[in-house]
C-alpha cells in the first residue's frame, strides 16, 4: 500500500479559509476558486455537489441530487457571490441574484420550533423532510442572510491574491489573503518583480 493517495482530490490539500467553519454559505462561494493549474469547480457535476452537501451536512447521504439540483446550487453560489461582492462594495446587488436567494429561501424553509431540555429553551429549526435538496439549498440561504445582515458582514472580503476568487472573514483590518498560501504567492511574485526591475 502506498502512502499517497493519487485520488484525494485537490481541495483536501487546500488550508483552511477563515470564516468557513462558521458559514457554509461562505463555503459555497468557494467552491469554485483558481488554483496553479486552473479553475477547481467542487460542484461540476450531480455527484459532486452530493458529496458537497453531505460533508457540510447539509443532505442525508442516501438521498440522490439531480443534474438539476445542482444546477441550482452552483446558481445559488454565483447569486452569493454577487450579493458578497454588492456588501463588500457598499453597492446595490442585481436584482436577479436577489431573487435567486429569495427562491431558495422560499423553496423549502425550514419550520422554527421552540425545543426545550435540560439546560433550558432555545430556538431550533426542523428542515423539510419532505423535500431535502431544496431544504439543503434553503438552509444555505438563510445562513447568507445571516452572514450578510449581521455584524460579520462587514468582516467580508474577497482575497486580493489575482485570480484566487476565494471570500473569508478577516480576522483583523489588515488583513489581505484568504490563507497564507496566497499571501505568501503573492509576496514572492512581488519578490520576483522588484528583482527584475533592480537587474540591470
Ligand atoms: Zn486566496
Amino acid at each position: 500500500m502506498g502512502a499517497v493517495d493519487h485520488e484525494t482530490p485537490v481541495y483536501l490539500h487546500q488550508l483552511p479559509v477563515p470564516g468557513e467553519d462558521r458559514y457554509a454559505s461562505l463555503a459555497l462561494v468557494n467552491t469554485r476558486f483558481t488554483v496553479s493549474h486552473g479553475l477547481v469547480d467542487l460542484l461540476e457535476d450531480a455527484e459532486a455537489a452530493h458529496l458537497w452537501l453531505v460533508r457540510h451536512a447539509l443532505l442525508p447521504d442516501r438521498v440522490a441530487l439531480n443534474g438539476r439540483h445542482s444546477g441550482r446550487l452552483r446558481a445559488l453560489r454565483e447569486a452569493l457571490r454577487a450579493l458578497f461582492e454588492a456588501r463588500a462594495a457598499g453597492t446595490e446587488p442585481l436584482a436577479e441574484a436577489l431573487d435567486t436567494l429569495n427562491a431558495a429561501l422560499a423553496a423549502a424553509p425550514a419550520t422554527p420550533r421552540l425545543a426545550w431540555a435540560a439546560d433550558g429553551p432555545r430556538r431550533a429549526a426542523v428542515p423539510d423532510t419532505g423535500n431535502p435538496a431544496a431544504a439543503a439549498l434553503s438552509l444555505l440561504a438563510e445562513d447568507a442572510t445571516d452572514l450578510l445582515t449581521g455584524a460579520d458582514a462587514d468582516q467580508l472580503s474577497e482575497c486580493a491574491a489575482q485570480g484566487c476568487a476565494r471570500w473569508f472573514l478577516r480576522s483583523h483590518g489588515a488583513r489581505r489573503w484568504c490563507t497564507t498560501k496566497c499571501g505568501n504567492r503573492v509576496r514572492a511574485a512581488r519578490a520576483y518583480a522588484a528583482r527584475k526591475a533592480g537587474s540591470p
